[in-house]
Parts: C-alpha cells; sequence; structure tokens
C-alpha cells in the first residue's frame, strides 16, 4: 500500500533511490529501506521513522555502493511499524531481496510451512515470507522460480526482487497492487507510483495483473505466468507532478472516493475463508461474548457515525442493547459500563485522543475492548484488547470517505460474526449476508461508474444555503455522515434529521427552494420517509431523493432521485454513503473549496 521504487543503470542508485522515495512522501508511511547489489553481495539499510532517519543512517545514500537497487517506505499492515519489519527483506541466506507493497493472506500457513522446513524469520511481516519462499523454491533460474512463488501467495502484491546471482536485473511483480516500469536511456525505473520517476523519464509501462517485468540497464521483457512473452505499448505520461501525486484526480479526495471498492475488498477479504467470517482477532470465547448485556461503540465524527450504524445493526442482528457515544461526551459523565459490557472503539488514525482516553475509562470500568483502526501500531491499536485493522491504505484527505467505508464493512463483518456464535442468525441467513457482503465491492464500483449524475445535480444544487439531511433507522445514521461530509468540505450549512423528528419543531425552517436530501433505502420505513417527504414539499422544499432501484415510484414525490443498487438493508449505507461523498466532493469543487485540506480541520485529532 505505499512506496516502491527500484534503479537498474550506470549512475549510484542509492541516492537515486531516496530521492525516487521522498517523491512518494505524501502518501505517508512508517518507515523506510533500500537494498543494493554491491558487487553480488545485497546489502540493506532500513530503519523505522521517516526518510531522513535513513538518509543520515546512508549518508544520503553515500555508504551505500552498486549501481542496482531497490527502496521502498512502508506503512505496515502485518507487525508493528519497527527496524526488522521495515522493507527490503532478504531471504535466510542473503540470496533474495524483497519490496513488497500489499498483503499477504496466506502468510501465516506459509510462514509455518517454511519454518517446519528449517527457515527462520526475523520480522513479523508477511513480506519476509515471500523472500523465504523464493530462497526455498530458487534452484538456479529465476523466472521458475518467480512463477512458483506466485502460485503460492494469495492477496495483493506488487514485488521488487533482487537476485544475488543475477546482479544486472530486477525483477517485478504485480498482482492488485500497482507497479509501473520508466524507461530511460541505458537505465530503467520500477515504481509503486508514477511521482517516484517523473523527473526521470515520462515513457513507462503498467504492469497488469499476473504479470513478470525481468528489466535491465538497456531492456525490459515482460512475462506472462506461462513464460509467454507480453507485448506492451509505451505509455507518455503528460501529467505534472501534483496530477501524478493524485492518479491523475485533482484531489486525494477524489482519489480515495474512487479507492472503496479496493479498501472495502481488501478489508473484508482477509476475514472469510471457508464461507465463512473469522475474526482471530477477537479473543473473547463464545461463554465471554454471550456474557455482555450491552455494547458501547465509543468514536468521534465520521467514525462514531459508523458507530451509530452499528447500532441499528447489531441491535437488529443481535438483540443486545447498543450505545453509540461520543468519546468526548462518554469520558465525562461517569458512564454506565462494567465487565459485562464489551467496547468497541473505532478510529482512522488510532490516535484520536478523545477516543483513546474514552477507551482507558472503559478499560477501568473493567470492559473489554476491540478497537476498529487503520493505522498499526498506533496507540489505540496498541492499548485495546483486541484490534481488527482496517484496510483502507493511507488515507491523506482530512475528510473520510474510505476509512468511513472500511470501517462499516468491520461492522458487518462482526454483526456476522457474534450473530452466528450467538445463534442469532440462522445458517440461511448467514449465508445471504456472507454472499451479499462479497458483491459490495462491485456495486460501490458500479455508483462510481454513474457518478455524472451527482455530479449535474452538484451543478445545480451547490448554490444552496441550508441543507436537511433527513433519513429514518438506518439512513438517520447515513443522513449524520452525509451532512457532515457536505459541511467540512463544502462549508455550507447542513442538518441531519430523523425524518419523524421534523415536525417536532426544525420543519419551521423549511421555505420555498430549501434543499432536503432525503434518504429511503431502508425498506421497511420507505412508506414513512415518502410522508416526510411530502410534508416538505408542501413547505416548498426541493427534494433529491436516494432511494433503491426498485422504488421508481418516489421520483413522483421528489424532484431529483439518485437510484442505488438493491442489497441487504444493513449493507445499505455502504452504498448510499457514495453519492453523498460524491456530492459534497462535487458542490465543494464547484465552489472553489481547498477541498483536502478544510480550513480548521486536521486529519488526526490528537487533542482533547
Ligand atoms: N504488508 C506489508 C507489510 O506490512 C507491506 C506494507 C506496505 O504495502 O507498505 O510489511
Amino acid at each position: 500500500m505505499c512506496g516502491i521504487v527500484g534503479y537498474i543503470g550506470e549512475e549510484q542508485a542509492a541516492p537515486l533511490l531516496l530521492t525516487g522515495l521522498e517523491k512518494l512522501e505524501y502518501r505517508g508511511y512508517d518507515s523506510a529501506g533500500l537494498c543494493l547489489n554491491d558487487n553480488g553481495a545485497l546489502v540493506v539499510k532500513k530503519s523505522k521513522g521517516k526518510l531522513e532517519v535513513l538518509k543520515n543512517l546512508t549518508d544520503d545514500g553515500k555508504i551505500l555502493h552498486g549501481t542496482v537497487g531497490i527502496g521502498h517506505t512502508r506503512w505496515a499492515t502485518h507487525g508493528e511499524p519497527s527496524d526488522v519489519n521495515a522493507h527490503p527483506h532478504l531471504s535466510e541466506s542473503g540470496r533474495f531481496a524483497v519490496v513488497h507493497n500489499g498483503i499477504i493472506e496466506n502468510y501465516i500457513f506459509l510462514r509455518e510451512m517454511l519454518m517446519s522446513r528449517g527457515l527462520s524469520f526475523r520480522s513479523n511481516t508477511d513480506t519476509e515470507v515471500i523472500a523465504q519462499l523464493f530462497e526455498y523454491y530458487y534452484k538456479g533460474d529465476i523466472m521458475d522460480t518467480v512463477i512458483r512463488v506466485m502460485s503460492k501467495l494469495d492477496g495483493s502484491y506488487a514485488l521488487g526482487i533482487l537476485c544475488r546471482d543475477n546482479p544486472d536485473e530486477i525483477i517485478a511483480v504485480r498482482k492488485e497492487s500497482p507497479l509501473i516500469i520508466g524507461l530511460g536511456e541505458k537505465e530503467n525505473y520500477i515504481a509503486s507510483d508514477i511521482p517516484a520517476i517523473l523527473d526521470k523519464t515520462r515513457n513507462i509501462y503498467r504492469l497488469e495483473n499476473n504479470e513478470i517485468a525481468v528489466i535491465k540497464r538497456d531492456s525490459v521483457q515482460i512475462f506472462n505466468t506461462d513464460k509467454m512473452p507480453v507485448k506492451k505499448e509505451t505509455e507518455k505520461i503528460d501529467w505534472d507532478i501534483h496530477a501524478a501525486e493524485k492518479d491523475g484526480y485533482e484531489h486525494f479526495m477524489f482519489k480515495e472516493i474512487m479507492e472503496q471498492p479496493k479498501a472495502f475488498l481488501n478489508t473484508i477479504h482477509p476475514h472469510l475463508k471457508n464461507g465463512r467470517v473469522v475474526l482471530d482477532e477477537i479473543h473473547l470465547s463464545a461463554e465471554e461474548i454471550r456474557s455482555f448485556r450491552k455494547i458501547n461503540i465509543l468514536a468521534c465524527g465520521s467514525a462514531y457515525h459508523v458507530g451509530v450504524v452499528a447500532k441499528y445493526v447489531f441491535e437488529k442482528i443481535l438483540r443486545i442493547p447498543v450505545e453509540a457515544d461520543l468519546a468526548s461526551e462518554f469520558r465525562y459523565r461517569d458512564p454506565i459500563v462494567d465487565d459485562k459490557t464489551l467496547t468497541i472503539v473505532i478510529s482512522q488514525s488510532g490516535e484520536t485522543a478523545d477516543t483513546k482516553e474514552a477507551m482507558k475509562e472503559a478499560q477501568r470500568r473493567g470492559s473489554h475492548v476491540i478497537a476498529i483502526v487503520n493505522v498499526l501500531g498506533s496507540a489505540i491499536a496498541k492499548e485495546s484488547d483486541d484490534v481488527i485493522y482496517t484496510m483502507a491504505g493511507p488515507e491523506i484527505a482530512v475528510a473520510t470517505t474510505k476509512a468511513y467505508s472500511t470501517q462499516l464493512a468491520v461492522i458487518y463483518l462482526m454483526a456476522l460474526y457474534f450473530g452466528d456464535l450467538l445463534g442469532k442468525i440462522s445458517p440461511e441467513e448467514y449465508q445471504i449476508y456472507l454472499q451479499e457482503l462479497q458483491t459490495i465491492p462491485d456495486k460501490i464500483q458500479q455508483i462510481l461508474d454513474n457518478r455524472e449524475q451527482v455530479q449535474y445535480l452538484a451543478s445545480r444544487l451547490f448554490n444552496a444555503e441550508d441543507i436537511f439531511f433527513i433519513g429514518r433507522n438506518i439512513d438517520y445514521a447515513l443522513s449524520l455522515e452525509g451532512s457532515l461530509k457536505l459541511k467540512e468540505i463544502s462549508y455550507i450549512h447542513s442538518e441531519a434529521y430523523a425524518a419523524g423528528e421534523l415536525k417536532h419543531g426544525t420543519i419551521s425552517l423549511i421555505e420555498k427552494g430549501t434543499l432536503v436530501i432525503a434518504l429511503a433505502t431502508h425498506e421497511e420505513l420507505i412508506s414513512k420517509t415518502r410522508s416526510n417527504m411530502v410534508e416538505v414539499h408542501s413547505r416548498g422544499a426541493y427534494i433529491l431523493c436516494l432511494t433503491t432501484e426498485k422504488h421508481q415510484d418516489l421520483k413522483s414525490v421528489a424532484q431529483s432521485t439518485i437510484f442505488l443498487p438493491q442489497t441487504c438493508d444493513m449493507m445499505l449505507p455502504s452504498l448510499a454513503v457514495i453519492p453523498l461523498q460524491l456530492f459534497a466532493y462535487y458542490v465543494a469543487a464547484l465552489k472553489g473549496c481547498d477541498i483536502d485540506k478544510p480550513r480548521n480541520l486536521a486529519k488526526s485529532v490528537t487533542v482533547e
């Protein structure tokens, strides 16, 4: 998920690799490292922390010699950020060095297999198994070895590989994680992202899934896994560096919105095994789980809105009372929490001060805490009792999108896992939910592919001064997030209201032309929300309605309607949030706002 750079040419590689890695710093990372082939020996230098540390360690690369090398900035997914867990990883004898972006899902199995055959491991990463597999299968032919290793790996990977015996080549492989090859004069590069090589060359090949590249100083050959050569067209990149950082999109937020199908898939996939949800991270016996009388969810901002969705989902499926609490409130109100309360805390950064302190308060009162966190090794991840990671990858834009979506994904996994364990869902329902869960990434993609409609609506409505988001039940939870997203980045005042609550006061604010975004996805309550739509329309509101495909009739009540693919009620927020994020984005773009860095806001709120 983070940065790879490789160089083969006639110049000293280390300083060039460091410069390339610097160009990827914007992505965020926790450690960095280099490996060079120095006269037939693979020499590695790596360290936790910023590139500055690595630069000091290597005297700006001067102490590393060689014209062939690979470098990496790591965003830890398996194994905490540390010197030993930083990439590159060497195989046991030091014959192979590997840098890796992505996740090897079956690494525990592979690690045990390799250990049982006598290989020993230095790090806690999933990546080290790749280096060791190379060692284990190598019989003198690198191509055979690469193909063999690839056949053993489940998950996603972009790899840069050096072999001590082949000092004049770099091997690059890709499956599900991006990797490009930069084409130069008597020199070539590999990189996970275009900015890393942009000031060296603008001619690139993009590797596709399951392609293997053999890169030498004056040639690049690409093969498929049948060893058949693949012919590629050179692509010319005309982006400037700022566009390149965002994959050609104008903002990180948009890039991250577009990454959601993959982030969602990466989050659920490691937990689905043989038709079951596996959450080995939860260290609670069935007995302990049965003993809980209440679930407490503690979070802030969008993560709190995930908690509100979770309240509806868990209460419906598990039939346990759930309280979704703002962490900043919970800490100061003498909460009623004990060892019969399960606490779930949610934080993208894992450093949110309010959430961290609320978690400690819950722990002090005897509650078991499960954290849902995106950043490995963060304070909350370390101090909670159990942690389930979202696999959103680094999120740069201040307004969260893909972290929110992956947090929801974990909530669904937990609902199924606990529901099954407590006997609250039948095996048939379990299977239906599980099937449905796996269709969500494609359905998100479908909504993203049809984004022009949202863009068009934004262009008609961006001048609104006050917007109301209304919905019932899970749609209310979603309206909280829709409203926050819009406020955060477009600075338009908006309110989220439970649709049935408007008439108890707020309806007085509805006047001719007031924009009301009505969320009507929750099957059982659509007719109720429909009545609320009629109510506000008769007071002059302009209604933009979000509903599912089969409710075409709502067109007669709303002035504009966005239709979502059908899915089970519990998972609809994952689809419905996408047009809301896009709407907020397009409105903010039309208003010329600083989308990635909205005023007064910070990405990770480490103060109270
Ligand atoms: N899963 C690997 C690790 O945790 C690679 C992480 C990355 O993509 O930076 O070491």
